[in-house]
């Protein structure tokens, strides 16, 4: 027995030895990923060879394959297939992204297009109207030559006027006389052909305004997701290749002559090639990678009207989202003032969800307002210094006395206007009325005349409300959370304040007995306040605040306001704050709407999960509010229930989250399929699934659980996989609450898993 126990502790200690060096070990061996480059070795992919070749990959834990061009490999197909990690496409890269290839844009190389027309100069071929008649070597790939193909379009000229011949991939076929025109690259063929001795003119759809970006690195969300460090580095240490490529060309061009030089170019030619790239890759001003959703919009904007018609929905995410400092296109002289200045920002620590404690350190900031500063910080690669402040008219004087230059939230007000200047708005949410919950709903502020109303102490909407509401009794308070204190305590009838901020307190304090009761018509719209002789932070501001994506902002509201999918729920509060939350984000969403910019996406992202393009627990919650206001007003009957996979664990632990995400979308496609019409199926979270099934009582459910239940087990699944469930169910009935129908349909799944899983369970009250 004590010989046993001795040997179980060696083995564990050998096991725990083993898991030790495994990790050294991956610790230092380098990550192997490879990149495919999408033409012959050349000047065009120096970045990759010199990060390789000066050890920079090395250098960030790489070990990186520089794959060959193969005319029958394309970038976006072996990045998809897995076959390779990295590509380098063009903008058409865009329309990959629409038809639904989940590539993702890292850096853009080039910020315009090398692509151009050439032909002999004695052809006299100068403008897209001398193209008539004339036969042009040009890939038919629609996508890729669509740069051209706008430029003619738009000067009215008809794409059949031309005669299209096969592309040789020799420039000299326009010195032979096999074609009039060739479609090249500005860096090249010009050069190769004036080597020997032959002129030519080009015609660049740049000229006519249809600039691309060219040479974009990418990967797939795949890789971002699953790898994110890995990506960073690779893309650092590409960026950091070219820069020295740049920096060094003549260096560059012998290293390409010497190992990479497949296509026996001439010193010169290199060189030629490095410079001329040069100039396409800093075009603008802009730094080294730079890429920006506003210029891509743009491209995607000619797709469209050359009728690669996709909608743009798919924009979203096709941004590597933290492509650090290359986000903003800043001027020269806005970059110089960020040079020359540390920005000094100050904030107090009490207007949460905005600016508060973080709670492991009482200095740390954080906050919504924080986070789209830290955005701002990041994608402008500003350096900045925190000087905390403890009360707002601290945070006033300190921008009067310009000891610092920015705070992080406010408003526009006139009292601020002689010493500040206000950036755009980054959100803007209404204000809202906060009751007790026996108040019905509230068509607005009118009906509080005659009521007493707790507002913080200078908050605009007081002012706005005296001035509009003379017969409400505004009563003063230091904030927000001293104003719920005086209502919980009967002492007040009301509270205003912004959305966000009484969803998070009545949150925090726990506020059973309060509820947002109606809104009002005045906004609020969150700003950054900037020292008014800094109108380059402000410009700066703006354009960071302009490059922020949606996927962005919907984190970082998901962050404060949502609730968290993952953790196991106490289900009395979250169906008074889930319910809420739909609110501030269905009225934020609202606003974006009337502010006419989003609308569609967010609306869509908000409550689409983006793994199964099931609902997510917002769709969810608003169908289940409906569902039960229906009850209530009708009596018609409604019941829930709760798929939860068994031993989902295993699944991710045997094959991976790959295989295990994979799963779940099949069992989506499958629950789909399943359900009635009428039924609405979403993900609660993680691996649980809500269906609710309106007009339906248990038993109906029950038939309805036991098909899918045998739908789920008879289904192939990746890799011979068996997936099966266990579901519980409850029906809503009178004297429930709408939390507790859900509490009801976990219990029961609760039993059905304890039985032995794989069964369905009803709730017993039913
Ligand atoms: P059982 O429900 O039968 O008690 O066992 P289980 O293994 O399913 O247990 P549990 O509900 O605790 O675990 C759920 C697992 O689902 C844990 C988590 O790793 C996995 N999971 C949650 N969300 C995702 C996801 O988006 N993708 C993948 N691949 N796995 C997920
Ligand atoms: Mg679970
Ligand atoms: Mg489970």
């Amino acid at each position: 027995m004590v010989n046993n126990t001795g040997s179980d502790m060696i083995y564990r200690y050998l096991a725990l030895l083993y898991c030790f060096i495994t990790l050294a070990h991956a610790q230092l061996q380098p990550e192997r990923v490879s990149v495919q480059l999408q033409w012959a070795d050349q000047f065009q992919f120096a970045g990759y060879y010199v990060a390789k070749e000066k050890g920079f990959y090395k250098d960030a834990g790489l070990d990186v394959t520089i794959k060959k061009f193969d005319p029958k490999k394309l970038a976006v197909d072996e990045v998809m297939a897995g076959r390779t990690q990295y590509g380098i496409g063009r903008s058409s890269l865009l329309v990959d992204r629409m038809k639904g290839k989940d590539v993702v844009a890292l850096a853009a190389i080039f910020q315009s297009s090398p692509f151009i027309l050439l032909s002999l100069k004695s052809a006299d071929i100068k403008t897209p109207h001398d193209l008539v008649g004339k036969r042009i070597m040009m890939t038919e790939d629609y996508q890729d030559t669509i740069s051209v193909r706008a430029m003619l379009n738009s000067q009215g000229v008809q794409i059949d006027d031309l005669k299209f011949i096969q592309y040789s991939y020799n420039p000299e076929d326009i010195a032979n006389g096999k074609t009039d025109v060739m479609a090249c690259y500005v860096s090249n063929e010009p050069y190769v052909l004036k080597e020997k001795g032959i002129e030519t003119n080009a015609i660049n759809p740049e000229a006519y305004g249809f600039d691309f970006y060219s040479d974009i690195l990418f990967t797939s969300e795949y890789e971002v997701r699953h790898h994110p460090k890995r990506v960073r580095a690779f893309v650092d240490a590409t960026l950091k290749g070219w820069e020295y490529a740049f920096e060094h060309i003549p260096e560059t061009a012998k290293l390409i002559k010497q190992k990479y030089n497949g296509q026996n170019k001439s010193y010169g030619s290199l060189v030629y090639e490095g410079e001329v790239l040069k100039e396409l890759a800093f075009r603008g001003n802009q730094p080294l990678g730079a890429m920006t959703m506003e210029k891509f919009r743009r491209i995607s904007d000619i797709y469209r009207v050359m009728g690669l018609s996709y909608s743009d929905e798919r924009l979203d995410g096709f941004l590597y989202e933290d492509s650090a400092n290359q986000s903003v296109p800043l001027t020269v002289s806005e970059r110089s003032f960020l040079h020359t200045n540390t920005i000094r920002y100050t904030s107090t620590f009490n207007w949460p969800p905005f600016n508060f404690s973080a709670l492991e350190d009482r200095d740390r900031l954080q906050g919504i307002a924080d986070d789209f500063w830290q955005l701002i910080v990041q994608n402008t690669g500003m350096h900045t210094s925190f000087q905390p402040s403890t009360t707002w008219s601290e945070v006033l004087n300190a921008v009067k006395t310009k000891s610092v230059d920015i705070t992080l939230g406010t408003a526009v007000s006139s009292d601020k206007e002689p010493y500040a200047i206000f950036s755009k708005p980054y959100a803007s949410f209404p204000n809202v009325i906060v009751t007790n919950k026996t108040i019905d709903f509230l068509p607005g502020l009118s009906s509080l005349e005659g009521k007493r109303v707790a507002i913080g102490e200078g908050y605009s909407v007081a002012d706005m409300i005296a001035k509009q509401y003379p017969k409400i009794t505004i009563v003063g308070v230091d904030n927000t959370r001293e104003g719920l204190k005086l209502l919980s305590a009967n002492r007040v009838d009301a509270v205003v304040d912004i959305l966000p901020v009484v969803a998070y307190l009545i949150n925090a304090d726990h506020y059973l007995d309060l509820k947002i009761s109606g809104t009002t018509e005045f906004e609020f719209d969150v700003r950054m306040m900037i020292r008014n002789d800094y109108p380059e932070l402000k410009s700066i501001v703006d354009k960071a605040i302009d490059g922020i994506s949606i996927a962005q902002r919907q984190k970082i509201f998901n962050r404060y306001i949502a609730v968290s999918y993952e953790d196991r729920i106490d289900y009395s509060w979250i169906y008074r704050v889930g319910v809420l939350v739909s609110v501030v984000i269905a009225i934020f969403l609202y606003r974006q709407f009337e502010m006419g910019k989003y609308n569609k996406k967010l609306l869509q992202m908000a409550t689409t999960d983006s793994l199964t393009g099931l609902t997510n627990r917002i769709g969810l919650d608003e169908k289940l509010l409906s569902c039960y206001q229906f009850y209530q007003r009708e009596h018609r009957v409604f019941s829930i229930m709760i798929v939860d996979l068994d031993y989902f664990k295993r699944i991710n632990d045997t094959y991976g989250h790959l295989v295990g995400d994979k799963v779940l979308r099949k069992v989506a496609d499958i629950l789909r399929q399943n359900v009635r019409e009428v039924d609405m199926v979403g993900r609660w979270g993680g691996e649980e699934f809500m269906i609710i099934c309106p007009s339906t009582n248990s038993a109906g459910a029950y038939n309805l659980a036991l098909k899918i239940q045998t739908a789920l087990s008879a289904a192939d699944f990746v890799q011979g996989i068996a997936v099966n469930c266990s579901i519980g169910i409850a029906e809503c009935r009178e004297e429930d609450r709408i939390e507790n129908v859900v509490a009801r349909a976990d219990n029961a799944l609760y039993n059905a898993k304890a039985e032995g899983r794989n069964r369905i369970s009803l709730d017993p009250i039913n």
